[in-house]
């Protein structure tokens, strides 16, 4: 049984806690938090230890939570540490506190590469978090990339060139102060955005040049892609290596999938916990075929998509898995898509 603590309980921490705890080899020893607020009393309600920062024990004691312990006292009791606070705050807790001790941690696609001696993604690279002290697992739009490709390059379909645009969710929706409202904001205006060399740290021979727009929606992030691929190919061998790629939705216009916001529908219907899908939702009827270059559209649920990311990456740095059975357990232990996909290769 593997012992994980996380830091960091939001939008990412939350999701990856409760699919930890989902998990038979794996346990939460508890979950760190700043503030003991709404999110605070979550954790305990599900039976998760809260820890806190040596200065906000007294806030959480005045807000009548008795804290399980501090940071130090958290990473003592883990086995491994997944750390999910924004961006730049992991590598912060790194030279403060992680270093100190000799246990595992993973990051989130918020810090540079460099926080880590690898970057994961479960499909692409599961073999080289092995026995790694530091990994990072990639961003919600990274992930999305890596998966597509992957699916591709696993099957048989090499991609010679990949160009990616993306229209980047302006923010999640818990966060009530953050835009764009009624704007589209070139995000970075620079080419290629990040996303693009983020994806070489998982799949470091791919020729990608990425551009992305932030635009005044919560729900998802929408790509529209163009690979060149280096042969020609029909778009049913396409297809058939996207249908039996876990972690990948085909929706159907036919079917009603018409835009994001149904996807989402789709999974309320479903009672996914928090309405979350953590597959790449890949419009099948987008899928286009001329000669050897390749068109497609998909969705990337950022708040849920990197979370069995988290959970493949724990088995892989500890070497308890295979890539494919490790894949397969989170995807089924999740409740994800599994009809038709093929896990080996
Ligand atoms: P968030 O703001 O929702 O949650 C971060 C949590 O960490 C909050 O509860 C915050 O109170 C807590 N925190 C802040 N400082 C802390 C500290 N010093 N020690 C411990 N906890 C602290 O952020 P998020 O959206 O969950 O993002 C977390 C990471 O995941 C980031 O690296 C982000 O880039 C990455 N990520 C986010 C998304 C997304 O769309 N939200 C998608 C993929 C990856």
């Amino acid at each position: 049984m593997i012992r994980v603590g996380i830091v960091g309980y939001g939008t990412i921490g939350k999701r990856i806690a409760d699919a930890i705890a989902a998990q038979d080899d794996m346990k939460i020893v508890g979950v760190l938090k700043t503030s003991p607020d709404y999110e605070a009393k979550v954790a305990v309600g599900r039976g998760f230890a809260l820890y806190t920062l040596p200065d906000r024990v007294d806030k959480f004691k005045k807000a009548g939570i008795e804290p399980a312990g501090v940071i130090e006292d958290l990473i003592k009791a883990s086995d491994i540490i997944i750390d999910a606070t924004p961006e730049d705050v992991g590598r912060e807790n790194k030279e403060k506190y992680y270093q100190r001790f000799d246990k595992p941690v993973i990051f989130q696609g918020g810090e540079d590469a460099d926080v880590a001696e690898v970057s994961f993604n479960a499909l692409a690279n599961y073999e080289e978090a092995r026995g790694r002290r530091y990994v990072r697992v990639v961003s919600c739009n990274t992930t999305g990339i890596t998966r597509v490709l992957s699916a591709l390059m696993l099957n048989g379909v090499g991609v010679r060139k990949a160009r990616v645009f993306i229209a980047r969710r302006g923010a999640d929706p818990k966060e009530h102060k953050k835009g764009p409202i009624n704007d589209v904001v070139p995000n970075p205006a620079t080419v290629p955005s990040h996303h693009g060399p983020d994806v070489q740290t998982v799949l470091k021979n791919v020729d990608i040049v990425t551009m992305a727009v932030a635009v005044p929606v919560t729900i998802m992030h929408m790509h529209m892609a163009y690979l060149e691929l280096d042969s020609t190919y029909s778009r049913d061998a396409v297809l058939e290596a996207f249908a039996k790629t876990p972690r990948i939705f085909l929706a159907d216009v036919g079917l009603g999938f018409q835009s994001l916001a149904q996807i989402i529908e789709y999974a309320r219907d479903l009672g996914r916990p928090r309405a979350d899908f953590p597959e790449v939702a890949l419009f099948r009827d987008s899928v286009t075929v001329r000669g050897n270059e390749l068109y497609l559209m998909y969705g990337v649920h950022q708040e849920s998509i990197v979370v069995p990311e988290n959970v493949d990456a724990v088995r892989a740095i500890f070497g308890t898995l295979p890539k494919w059975n490790s894949i397969e357990k989170t995807d089924r232990t999740l409740k994800l898509f599994t009809e038709g996909k093929v896990y080996a290769r």
